[in-house]
């Protein structure tokens, strides 16, 4: 595997492969790799001959007050489990050359990116946009892959391909889970024993969401209502949990044939989300 930091390099690389025929595959990643990474890079391997994983923790997706300075950046075992995935590429660029002085150019996300995560964070999707689209250029992949565990940020990178014609196809992996069907994230570090515990909430309101509509029941703002009072015994705030067309994210109506239920809560300082898609009886 070969550890590349630099923005020419890297694009000469990934060029010469295409031109050698190689299909590439790129996965977008902040590290502390997870089995929920792990998997992009499975699947991406499985499509593609030549597999980049890029590493960069990305700053302007960051808020003020959010965990940027605390989020987990351990490079050398993320090395290793790439290596040991027989990854091709490693490109982990340095901040000073995806953000150099001056740097005032950003991406206005799309529309899909405004209710939930939108409301909560606000300049998130347009630091995601921005930096997806800037490694789009430097790692000119056929595919890229992204997780569910992200449901709104693979709507708002597929806007944004379709509406900038951008030349790749993105692919979307579902959510790994941990035995107790907490989802994978880096953050879940954060959780001590108790929190942990707690934490496994999320995924049980939403597989209980999941099974009631399954069941025929629609009445989606009593099954949020619901859900809500249940996560609120457990976690410390609810930003939301929410039930939408998976599509556009509004509210369902006849048109509707799948939904997700979507959640972001916080327990002891920690923000996480999770999802599930739940397809109409
Ligand atoms: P991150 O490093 O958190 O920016 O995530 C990089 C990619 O991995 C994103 O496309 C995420 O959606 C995906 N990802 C994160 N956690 C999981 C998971 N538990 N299962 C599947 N994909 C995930």
């Amino acid at each position: 595997m070969e550890f590349i930091d630099d923005l020419v390099t890297i694009y000469d690389l990934v060029t010469h492969a295409k031109k050698g025929g190689k299909r590439v595959g790129v996965v977008p990643t902040m590290g502390a790799l997870h089995d929920g990474h792990l998997s992009l890079v499975r699947n991406a391997k499985q499509h593609c001959d030549f597999v980049v994983v890029t590493i960069f923790v990305n700053p302007t997706q960051f808020g003020e007050g959010e965990d940027l300075n605390q989020y987990p950046r351990p490079i050398e075992n993320d090395l290793e489990l790439l290596r040991k995935l027989d990854v091709d590429v490693a490109f982990c660029p340095k901040n000073s050359e995806m953000y150099p002085d001056g740097f005032s150019t950003y991406v206005q996300p799309p529309r899909i990116s405004r209710p939930l995560e939108g409301t909560f964070r606000k300049s998130h999707f347009q630091g995601v946009a921005t930096i997806v689209l800037k490694l789009f250029h430097l790692v000119p992949a056929d595919e890229a892959f992204f997780g569910q565990k992200d449901y709104q940020q693979t709507l708002v990178v597929r806007r944004m391909v379709e509406d900038l014609n951008v030349p790749i196809k993105t692919v979307v992996c579902p959510i790994h889970r941990e035995a107790d069907g907490l989802a994978m994230s880096s953050r879940n570090v954060y959780l001590n024993d108790k929190n942990r515990s707690r934490a496994t909430i999320i995924n049980h309101i939403l597989c209980e969401i999941e099974s009631k509509i399954f069941n025929g029941d629609l009445e989606f703002e009593k099954l949020v209502t619901e859900g809500r009072a249940k996560l609120a015994e457990q976690v410390d705030s609810i930003d939301y949990l929410q039930i939408v067309d998976s599509e556009t994210l509004l509210m369902p109506n006849s048109d509707t044939s799948k939904v997700v239920a979507l959640a972001a809560v916080h327990i002891g300082g920690t923000r996480l989300i999770d999802n599930r898609i739940i397809s109409l009886p």
